[in-house]
C-alpha cells in the first residue's frame, strides 16, 4: 500500500501552479517526475565522485567508474539480465532501437524480413523501416484486430509466408495502454528462427519486465519513463547476439587494437558505448530504480492499474468523448478523441486549467492512420503519485472546455 500523500512530498512539482491553478501532471507516459532521492544521488556524484570513467587511474575516476558499473549491475538485476555485459547503456528507447536495427539489419541474411506492428512508437517503427530501405529486406507490419489488441493470427500469418529474421515490437503501446502477450509473440518468433526484440519504453514502469521470463533476446528502455533523468536508457541484448553484432559507433573505450592498418573491438558492453558514457544518467537511472525498489514495484503497478481504471470510468461521462481501443490488457495510458473538439484546442486550454495532457500524433502515425483515421488524439497517463481526486478534476475540467468550445460555435 501506497503513502500517496508522502510520496508526493518527494515530487515538489506536484506542488507547482499554473496558471493559478495546482499543476495536475497527467502526462507521464511522455516523462516521469524526478524524485528527490535520484536529485540527490546525481548532486552527490557531482559534488563527491564526479570525474570521467574508465581512463584515469586516480581516485575519482576509480570511484566514478565503480558507481556506473554498480548502476549497471543494478539495472540488469531489475529486468534479471543474467549479466551486466548484457546491458549497453545509450541515450535512451531511441538510441538503442537505432544502433540496434542498424547493427542487427546490416547482418540479416539477404531476403529475411523485419516483421513490426501497426502499433510502434516511431522509435520502433522508423529505424526499422529505413534500415530495410537501405538494405533492400523486407519491412512488413502486422495489425490489430478491432479492440485494440495485436492480431495475433494475422501476424503468425506473416510469419509464415515470410522469411522472417526479425520481430521488434511493444510490450505496452503508447496510445492505447495495450498490454502484448510478450511471450506468445517471443515464442512465435522463435518458432520461426526470428529474433524477437522488445520495446519495453512504457513497461517498464507498469510492468514486470524480466527479459528471462520473456524470453526476449534485446530489450530496450528509457530511464526518463521511470524517474530518472533524460539522456539515459538500456539497451539489453542476450550476450551471445551482442557479441556477434558488429559495431556501428566508433570511438574511445570502444576499441581493444586501433592501428592504421584496423581497429579490433573490444566486447559487450563497451563495444557499444563509444565515448564518454552518460555515467551520472546511469548513477540517477539506478537510484530511480531504488526508490521504485522502496517503494514497491507491486504495489507501484497496482495503483497505476487503478488509477487507468477509475479514468476510463470516469472519462465516460464526457459528452462525445471516444476512447481508442478496448484491448484485454490496458496499462499507463489511454487516448480519446471528442467529437467536434480537435485535440489542440482541447490540450491548450485545459492547460490553462492546471492539467497537462498530452495531444499530438504520439509519434504513432501508421496507428492512428491506419487503424482509426484520426490525425491527432489526447492521451491522458497517470502515475503512482497521482490521485483519484486529480483525475476527477481533470475529468471535470475537460467536460468544461469542451462545453466552452461547443459555445463558441
Ligand atoms: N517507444 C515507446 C513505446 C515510447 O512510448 C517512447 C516514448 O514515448 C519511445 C519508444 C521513445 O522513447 P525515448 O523518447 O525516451 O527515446
Amino acid at each position: 500500500m501506497l503513502h500517496v500523500n508522502e510520496i508526493r512530498k518527494d515530487f515538489p512539482i506536484l506542488d507547482t501552479h499554473v496558471f493559478g491553478h495546482r499543476l495536475v501532471y497527467l502526462d507521464n507516459a511522455a516523462t516521469m517526475q524526478v524524485p528527490e532521492p535520484v536529485l540527490r544521488a546525481v548532486m552527490r556524484h557531482y559534488h563527491e565522485d564526479n570525474a570521467n570513467v574508465h581512463r584515469g587511474i586516480h581516485a575519482l575516476s576509480e570511484r566514478s567508474t565503480r558507481a556506473l558499473e554498480e548502476a549497471r549491475e543494478h539495472a540488469a538485476s531489475f529486468i534479471n539480465a543474467r549479466s551486466a555485459d548484457e546491458v549497453v547503456f545509450t541515450s535512451g528507447t531511441t538510441a538503442s532501437l537505432n544502433m540496434l536495427a542498424d547493427m542487427l539489419v546490416a547482418q540479416l541474411p539477404s531476403g529475411k524480413a523485419v516483421v513490426t506492428t501497426v502499433m510502434e512508437h516511431h522509435a520502433n517503427f522508423v529505424p526499422w523501416q529505413q534500415a530495410c530501405a537501405r538494405t533492400g529486406h523486407p519491412f512488413l507490419v502486422a495489425p490489430l484486430d478491432g479492440r485494440g489488441d495485436l492480431n495475433l493470427r494475422a501476424l503468425e500469418g506473416l510469419l509464415d509466408a515470410n522469411d522472417v529474421g526479425v520481430v521488434a515490437f511493444a510490450h505496452v503501446s503508447n496510445v492505447l495502454g495495450t498490454v502484448n502477450p510478450v511471450n506468445k509473440i517471443v515464442a512465435a518468433a522463435h518458432e520461426r528462427g526470428a529474433i524477437a526484440v522488445v520495446d519495453a519504453a512504457q513497461s517498464i514502469r507498469h510492468e514486470v519486465v524480466d527479459v528471462q521470463a520473456m524470453g526476449c533476446d534485446f530489450l530496450a528502455f528509457s530511464g526518463h519513463k521511470m524517474g530518472a533523468s533524460t539522456g539515459i536508457g538500456v539497451l539489453y541484448g542476450k550476450l551471445d547476439l551482442l557479441e556477434g553484432l558488429q559495431p556501428v559507433r566508433f570511438g574511445g573505450e570502444m576499441v581493444d587494437d586501433v592501428r592504421i592498418a584496423g581497429t579490433t573491438f573490444t566486447r559487450s558492453p563497451l563495444r557499444f558505448e563509444a565515448g564518454t558514457p552518460n555515467y551520472v544518467g546511469a548513477i540517477g537511472l539506478s537510484a530511480a530504480i531504488s526508490y521504485l525498489e522502496n517503494l514497491g514495484l507491486g504495489d507501484v503497478r497496482a495503483r497505476e492499474t487503478r488509477l487507468i481504471r477509475h479514468a476510463e470510468d470516469k472519462l465516460k461521462s464526457v459528452p462525445g468523448l471516444k476512447v481508442l481501443g478496448a484491448p484485454a490488457v490496458r496499462a499507463g495510458c489511454l487516448s480519446f478523441a471528442i467529437e467536434g473538439i480537435h485535440p489542440f484546442d482541447l490540450a491548450t486550454m485545459i492547460d490553462k486549467l492546471g492539467v497537462a495532457l498530452r495531444s499530438g500524433n504520439q509519434c504513432a502515425q501508421p496507428l492512428l492512420h491506419e487503424e482509426y483515421d484520426v490525425g491527432t488524439i489526447t492521451r491522458l497517463s497517470p502515475a503512482f503519485y497521482n490521485t483519484v481526486s486529480e483525475i476527477d478534476y481533470a475529468v471535470d475540467a475537460l467536460v468544461r472546455v469542451c462545453e466552452l468550445l461547443r459555445s463558441k460555435r
